[in-house]
């Protein structure tokens, strides 16, 4: 059997290769700490399954919804939660439409919006998504860089003429997978103003916009004026109430971007079970402390985890939002076995064997702390060029107790590796 060119076009799963090592690490019964795919390990809170639960009985729930945008009482719980949460006023007849999660949408919005040969801008290093379905809607992902020293913004200036002019999309997402970046008000006005100059459609994906700590309080690109002209904003309840199997987000914005959406969406699927969109409404006019419980778990988490980090040598702040780490591979590692790093560079794992194979900084970190402390973490080269030299850390972690997880990850690290900074 062979695929469509487009399937054969995209480039090998990227966690593949992780993927592989892991099961080989589980099979040979190795006990992993498992810093890697970035799942809510908590239950959806228990006023939701059980508004889910309650719907679920009501027939008039069982049957399509004919609407193409979504329940209308769904709709109007979500334009509510925009006022409450960000003192947004959003019309949920035209400018809203329910998905099923965001993953759908973003893919969606490059059917909707690309043409063959239209250029898509998307973030790397980024949630590979976006890239993708530009892809496979015929356009180019161009990838704009997002650098440590612009906080991991990007560089709209930096954008060539020509391609600004051949642009129809650019994709943002923040507080940002996998840099944990976030952006503030000045930045995403900046962005409108571009975008409107150069007749360009921001898709800003905030998945994260709930994970936040210390009180910070994330924004969204619809707190800006002029932004429901150009933008479209996803929301998913994935992150924020731990429902990634249950499928559930919407988008924001635009009209006649919410339309596309639409139109699009009813020719691949016919909407979001009726009773879910129900409990979407309970959730998001229920109490928000659940919200509140999990980011302080994470916080704990985030703690531990980057305080053992910097006691290991590393200089990490902490961050603002998402629940993953960021950080730079060290300079130089080794097994603790083959002695010092700085000394024996050539021996064991780790850096010395980069030098003599094509595997990338982050990989080899990745297979080091793998092969030698059975740590998994993901390699920043999986989310772009610009992800290398880097690797992520998820705080999400599925055990009895995550904690001692973490510290003992981070004992492993020390009692395995020799690292240079
Ligand atoms: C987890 C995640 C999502 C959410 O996907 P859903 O389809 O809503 O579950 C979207 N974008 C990014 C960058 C993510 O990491």
């Amino acid at each position: 059997m062979v695929p469509a060119q487009r399937l054969l076009d995209i480039p090998p799963y990227p966690f593949r290769e992780i993927a592989q090592l892991k099961a080989k690490a589980i099979a040979e019964g190795q006990d992993l700490v498992d810093w890697g795919i970035g799942d809510p390990d908590q239950p959806t809170p228990d006023h939701i399954v059980e508004a889910y639960q309650k719907e679920i009985w009501n027939a008039e729930w069982h049957r399509y919804d004919e609407t193409g945008y979504g329940d209308m009482a769904f709709r109007e719980a979500i334009a509510y939660h925009g006022r409450q949460r960000f003192g947004i006023e959003v019309d949920p007849k035209t400018e809203i439409q329910v998905a099923a999660g965001t993953k759908d949408s973003l893919a969606l919005i490059n059917w909707a919006f690309v043409n063959p040969g239209d250029i898509v801008l998307v973030p790397d290093p980024g949630y590979a998504v976006y890239k993708v379905n530009a892809s496979f809607a015929g356009g180019t992902p161009y990838p704009t860089p997002l650098l440590p020293e612009n906080g991991y913004l990007p560089d709209l200036s930096a954008i060539p003429a020509e391609v600004a002019r051949q642009a129809k999309l650019l994709f943002l997402n923040y507080p940002q997978n996998p840099t944990t970046a976030v952006a503030s008000h000045e930045f995403f006005q900046e962005a409108v103003r571009w975008a409107l100059d150069n007749g360009v459609v921001i898709c800003h994906d905030a998945a994260y916009i709930e994970i936040a700590y210390e009180g910070y309080r994330p924004v969204s690109i619809l707190e800006v004026e002029d932004a429901k002209r150009c933008c479209i904003e996803f929301h998913s309840f994935s992150k924020t109430y731990n429902m990634t199997g249950w499928r559930l987000g919407w988008s924001w914005g635009h009209p006649e971007i919410i339309t596309a959406l639409s139109k699009m969406k009813s020719n691949v699927d016919n909407g979001v079970f009726l009773a879910l969109q129900r409990a979407g409404a309970a959730a998001l006019r229920g109490p928000q402390k659940c919200v509140e419980e999990l980011c302080r778990m994470y916080q704990r988490r985030r703690d531990l985890l980057v305080g053992g980090l910097n006691s290991l040598g590393w200089r990490l702040e902490k961050p603002k939002a998402t629940f993953y780490v960021w950080a730079p591979c060290p300079k130089g590692f080794s097994s603790a076995e083959s002695g010092p790093a700085s000394t024996d560079r050539e021996a064991g794992r780790g850096r010395g064997r980069e030098a003599e194979s094509s595997e990338s900084l982050s990989s080899a970190l990745a297979r080091a702390l793998l092969v030698d402390c059975g740590v998994l973490v993901i390699p920043g080269a999986v989310y772009g060029a610009h992800g290398e030299g880097f690797f992520r850390m998820s705080l999400t972690i599925e055990a009895d107790d995550p904690e001692a997880r973490i510290k003992e990850g981070i004992q492993r690290m020390r009692d395995n590796l020799e690292l240079e900074f």
